[in-house]
């Protein structure tokens, strides 16, 4: 079976790809091992950010640092047998927290974020998925003086970017969620992101309409990926499929491929954790609730309430460890009446991540037809369709919708 583009990988990024160029009228197989939008596309919080401005930054005081190290921070947690793999990553990790380098960050994201919404709002309403999306921004909580004081440096950009960041009383923010409890002292409303309440939902909606379209969506394992004459091929139990180009969107499996053919690339995973609640009595949630000294955000969602941790610096692979689950738990309890949890075992992902904190996007230089779309971080479940749309551009000689010289996967070397 013979198509223009293969791509490997129905998260959220891949299925976007798979789906902007049907949209233009290219044929496409899109290969996953399971069903599209079950891995951490499935699991993320749900956010379609317009407002984090500034990246999860590696910390750069002392004072944070040793708060990591000892367990203080309950939005981190380390294995300390990963961390000699991961020295040079957290290296460069340090250097792209750089306050200057922060703002370069910034500057280069936000000609992808300031895309974000309408982009997703474009392939909702083609895929018939506008039902999982909700307006009304997200509720940063903070429970000191302190925290607050951090968050308001983010403003003067936010005002630059044209964003809504409004301060709340504790009060205000009670009557915006009146479950919440009053454990904090006081709170920002960042009023232009989005959010879902199924990302896994939304995932297998632009998935249908990409085979709506005539879109070949093919199970298979991705590592059987090898160059033919002129293209790629993908070998199936049931056929080959050949194409002239192949795009790599496998997330945090992506090195599984890469590494055996050669391609290095510095991708590491910031592992997060998710589990689902019950709430007590009628309460309920309107919108994504992020307790930022409590390290962890509590979203509606279809299943439930979906409290997810912050990021464990672990081996892929490793078992589960879900300790920070264990320690927000219990503050996530004070904040909001949670019922008892719905699942037996928590959900455990991985945010694909550079150490520049900016995803890869684009042709692999000299290796003819193959393209990257990995490394989306934080993001991902947010820039999945602008990816989309800026990979499709580049493929099919369009005006790209963002520059993507500063996400060239080139710049590794
Ligand atoms: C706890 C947590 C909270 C998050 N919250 C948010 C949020 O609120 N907003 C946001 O924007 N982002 C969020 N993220 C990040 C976001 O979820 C990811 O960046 C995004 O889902 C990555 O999408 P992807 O398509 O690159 O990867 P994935 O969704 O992981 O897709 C990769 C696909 O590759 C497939 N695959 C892997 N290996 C093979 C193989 N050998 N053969 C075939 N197929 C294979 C997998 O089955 C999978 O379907 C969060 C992440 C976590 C962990």
């Amino acid at each position: 079976m013979k198509s223009d583009t293969l791509v490997l990988g129905a998260g959220i990024v891949g299925t976007s790809i798979a789906l902007h160029l049907a949209l233009r009228g290219q044929s496409v197989t899109l290969v996953d091992r399971r069903a599209p939008g079950e891995e951490t596309s499935y699991g993320n919080a749900g956010l379609v950010e317009a407002a984090s401005l500034y990246p999860v930054a590696f910390p750069r005081d002392f004072r944070a640092l040793l708060d990591v190290a000892l367990g203080r921070n309950p939005a981190a947690n380390y294995h300390l047998s990963a961390l000699p793999g991961l020295t040079r990553w957290m290296f460069n990790y340090w250097r792209a927290s750089a306050p200057d380098r922060v703002l370069i960050y910034a500057r280069v994201m936000q000609t992808l974020l300031s895309h974000s919404i309408a982009e997703h709002d474009h392939l909702a309403a083609l895929a018939g998925a506008e039902h999982y999306f909700r307006e009304g921004g997200w509720l940063k909580l903070y429970r000191t003086p302190q925290g607050l004081d951090v968050e308001r440096r983010e403003f003067p950009l936010a005002r630059q970017y044209g964003l809504t960041a409004v301060e709340k009383s504790v009060d205000e923010a009670l009557e915006l969620e009146p479950a919440l409890r009053p454990v904090f002292h006081g709170a920002v409303l960042w009023s232009d992101p989005h959010s879902v309440s199924s990302p896994g939902g939304v995932t297998k909606a632009y998935a249908a309409h990409f085979e709506r379209l005539g879109g070949r969506l093919v199970q298979a394992d991705a590592r059987s990926l090898g160059a033919i004459p002129g293209g790629w091929r993908v070998e199936t139990a049931k056929g080959r499929h050949d194409a002239d180009r192949v795009v790599v969107a496998l997330g945090p499996w992506a090195r599984d491929l890469l590494d055996p053919l050669g391609v290095r690339v510095p991708l590491q995973v910031k592992r997060g954790y998710h589990m689902h609640y019950g709430a007590q009595g009628n309460a309920g949630l309107r919108r994504p609730v992020l307790d930022e000294e409590g390290g962890y955000v509590i979203t509606p969602m279809e299943a439930g309430i979906r409290l997810t941790t912050g990021v464990e610096f672990a081996r892929r692979d490793a078992p589960k460890s879900p300790v920070q689950l264990a320690r927000t738990e219990a503050l996530a309890r004070d904040l909001f009446p949670l019922g008892p949890r719905l699942e037996p075992e928590p959900w455990m992902g991985c945010r694909p991540a550079f150490p520049d904190m900016l995803p890869a996007i684009g042709p692999v230089p000299r290796r003819p037809g193959l393209w990257l779309a990995i490394g989306h971080q934080h993001l991902g479940f947010t820039l999945g369709p602008v990816t989309g749309r800026l990979v499709a551009e580049m493929m099919t000689g369009a005006d790209p919708v963002a520059d993507p010289a500063p996400f060239a996967p080139g710049r590794f070397g």
